[in-house]
């Protein structure tokens, strides 16, 4: 038949987020591709899938592996059976624990695509070089892809087979317009991820760093371009959009504050009741800087509250951060993390802060020893005690660049990793999460995204949003709440009373 579908399998990389809620840029450009093309296509997501094969919900709990179906979940075996080609997209860097998605296995992805006999094609969104490649060989059942292919979903349909990381900011242009027709088969609201730019500005990067790998030069994507993209999702109706593909937001225009107040005005001009408009990565080393505090004022200005800027910190630990050389020096993060707060601590209307800073760590950095989690731990306190406020810490392992789910690690290096987890945990995310989310707290605008085990888990539609718990009630998939805030279950949730 005439046609071909998109099989979105979520992709979670350091620079972009495609896991539901979100909605990635690789299947939404191959959407804007096919359709500039006049060529007709599908959108089905790896939960239409598993909904075919007869997957269902428990009485007392939402299955997450079937709560991202499409408009086209009650046809999906003739879509499949009748496609000419279909795309395959995934590639999460870390093994996560998703509030209402589960990406799948390699293996999963078999078993549910081997009965249908076209041309199959696996976009990986992660690594990118020949390594990358034989890995992913390795690992994939046998025959089960035609090709692997690397980089921008767009490029291979625009011919630029043997240019996948460049991107083409041109062809772009209207690739991204046309985009916005997958909304069309889409049966539940997501956050749209958007591209602002692609490379890093600092030569040379972080030793570990996937930018550094595929060695791009800085390239930005035009403001009218960005501006015309959301506006036409936003004309069929997304509301919720985060500037979120790109290593480091502060750099936009190299680092020019005129150009980014340009953006968000743009962005609000031509959609002005857009509920969302968040950011993603962030270098302390731009933020600290005059450019920098114009930058910051500007965000906590244009964007909604509850907007994170996230700090790819990775360690505090002096003699990792030179051998990684990481950005920023120290005084540089807790300035950084000063000064953001100076502009965004203030609530908004919604109840939350409207720019505080994050932070990742990463475990297992070249250089780490037995001192590092302490170096780790007192910044954090320094923090703690300035009276400053974080909005999330993440730590994760340090990953290959295809992914962890090649990596392999000691039963003594998981257990180690578990401690700082914990450690970080209870010394500051939690102390840290109560002075952001006292009790008494009243947040808006929370819907209702899973229901597990009796209870209801809310979120904002946003930038790493706080899970607020409602027990022993089922309230109605996708409705939005206002809730109080009444106690704490973790380091990331809240107990919460609906209004
Ligand atoms: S600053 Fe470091 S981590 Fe961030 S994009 Fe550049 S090389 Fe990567």
């Amino acid at each position: 038949m005439n046609y071909d579908v998109i099989v979105d399998c979520y992709t979670d990389e350091p620079s972009g987020l495609g896991v539901p809620p979100f909605l990635s840029v690789h299947s939404r450009y191959i959407a804007g591709t096919l359709e500039d093309n006049k060529r007709k296509y599908y959108y089905l997501t790896i939960d239409d899938l598993r909904f075919n094969a007869g997957e269902t919900h428990d009485v007392a709990s939402y299955n997450k592996r079937i709560l991202n179906v499409t408009k086209n979940k009650n046809d999906v075996r003739n879509i499949l059976a009748n496609a000419e080609n279909i795309y395959i997209v995934m590639g999460c860097f870390v093994k996560y624990e998703y509030v209402s998605a589960e990406p799948p296995s390699f293996v999963e992805v078999e078993e549910l695509m081997k009965e249908y006999n076209c041309n199959k094609l696996l976009f990986y969104s992660l690594g990118g070089n020949e390594l990358t490649r034989e890995n992913i060989r390795k690992t994939v059942p046998q025959g089960l892809f035609s090709d692997i292919i690397f980089g921008n979903t767009y490029n291979y349909f625009i011919g630029e087979k043997n240019n996948k990381f460049t991107p083409n900011y041109d062809r772009l242009r209207t690739i991204a317009i046309s985009s916005s027709s997958i909304l069309n088969q889409l049966s539940r609201p997501l956050v749209i991820e958007v591209e602002t730019a692609i490379g890093c500005n600092r030569k040379p990067g972080c030793t570990f760093c996937i930018e550094g790998m595929r060695g791009l030069p800085l390239q930005f994507r035009e403001i009218e371009d960005i501006v015309a993209e959301i506006k036409s999702l936003y004309d069929k109706g997304a509301l919720y959009f985060r500037l979120g593909r790109q290593p480091n937001f502060y750099a936009y225009k190299n680092c020019n504050p005129n150009a980014i107040e340009k953006l968000f005005q743009r962005i609000w001009e031509e959609c002005p009741n857009i509920k969302t408009l968040h950011i993603d990565n962030v270098s302390p080393h731009n933020v600290n800087t005059l450019e920098g505090v114009k930058i910051t004022e500007i965000i906590a200005k244009y964007t909604t509250a509850g907007n994170i800027a996230p700090f790819g910190v990775e360690s505090f630990d002096p003699k990792i951060r030179e051998l990684c050389n990481l950005n920023g020096s120290l005084d540089d993060i807790h300035e950084s993390i000063n000064m953001i707060n100076k502009y965004g601590k203030e609530r908004g209307e919604n109840g939350l802060p409207k720019l505080l800073p994050g932070i990742n760590i990463i475990y297992g950095l070249d250089g780490q020893s037995n001192k590092t989690l302490d170096y780790n731990l007192t910044n954090f306190r320094k923090m703690l005690d300035s009276g400053s406020w974080v909005r999330r810490v993440f730590v994760r392992k340090l990953t290959s660049p295809y992914g962890e789910q090649f990596d392999k690690y000691t039963k003594d290096k998981l257990e180690e990793f578990e401690y700082w987890n914990c450690k970080i945990r209870k010394e500051f995310t939690i102390p840290m999460l109560k002075k952001v989310f006292p009790v008494g707290l009243v947040i808006k605008d929370l819907r209702m995204e899973m229901f597990r085990n009796g209870d209801s888990i809310l979120r904002q539609m946003a930038t790493c949003p706080v899970r607020v718990v409602i027990k022993n009630t089922e309230l109605k998939l996708d409705d939005f709440y206002n809730v109080r805030i009444i106690g704490y279950i973790g380091d990331r949730t809240l107990l919460g009373e609906v209004l």
